[in-house]
């Protein structure tokens, strides 16, 4: 240890981060050549100061690459995911029906049996003629319908019924549909069975019938 060692370990910290001048590095190195102390001294800072060698660089590159990879994968899995519920929705509103509201729609001015031709015909007008499905329904005696009341009995039938029913989107269900009216028939009067007593609308939301033509 002489005073030279102070002056180079002052120094030593620039060597080590690579930032002394030209002559100081010189200086330096003359001097650790000969001097083992301020040699180990440099070599303890080395051990701390260790930049990133090539091959960690190449590590962290690898790493964020993944990372950005993992997030295009993420953000195409979200994507099709959204496209995915967007068009399930899409498919149940078109493909699901609901009962249409008989106050909205006039069903029970809008909705007739009628006579002719020795038959009987679902007449159906205005706003309820957007309707997509039409739904039979039976019930007996008791009012219990088939599907829908619990203590249907088969044996003790006696009216045939309808349900009109549209898409979940009114807007689809109007213009698919329009608004003009039309004429389905229901049976040849010969053809009803005598069972048969009436026929009726039914609300199947409100489990509520509407006479719409009864046996004389
Ligand atoms: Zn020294």
């Amino acid at each position: 240890m002489n005073n030279n060692c102070n002056i180079i370990k002052d120094l030593l910290p620039l060597y080590a981060d690579g930032v002394c001048s030209k002559e100081s590095c010189t200086l330096v190195e003359e001097h650790i050549k000969e001097c083992s102390a301020c040699r180990s001294e440099l070599e303890t800072m080395g051990n701390d100061i260790k930049l990133p060698s090539a091959k960690d660089t190449a590590a962290l590159k690898r790493i964020k690459r993944r990372i950005r990879a993992e997030k295009i994968v993420a953000g195409l899995v979200a994507g099709a995911v959204i496209l995915g519920g967007l068009s399930f929705l899409t498919v149940w509103l078109v493909n699901t029906d609901r009962s249409m509201d008989v106050e909205k729609y006039h069903i029970t001015e809008n909705v007739s049996v009628t006579e002719h031709d020795n038959a009987l015909w679902l007449s159906v007008n205005g706003p309820a003629a957007s309707f997509d499905f039409v739904y039979p329904t039976l019930s007996d005696t008791d009012g219990d319908h088939f599907g829908h009341g619990k203590g249907f009995d088969k044996e003790k039938k006696n009216g045939l019924g309808y349900t009109l029913k549209q898409r979940r989107i009114d807007a689809l269900a109007f213009t698919e549909m329009g608004t003009d009216g039309f004429e389905k028939k229901i049976s040849d009067i010969a053809d009803l069975g005598d069972d048969i007593k009436k026929i009726f609308y039914y609300d199947d939301v409100n489990d509520k019938e509407y006479i719409l033509w009864e046996r004389d």
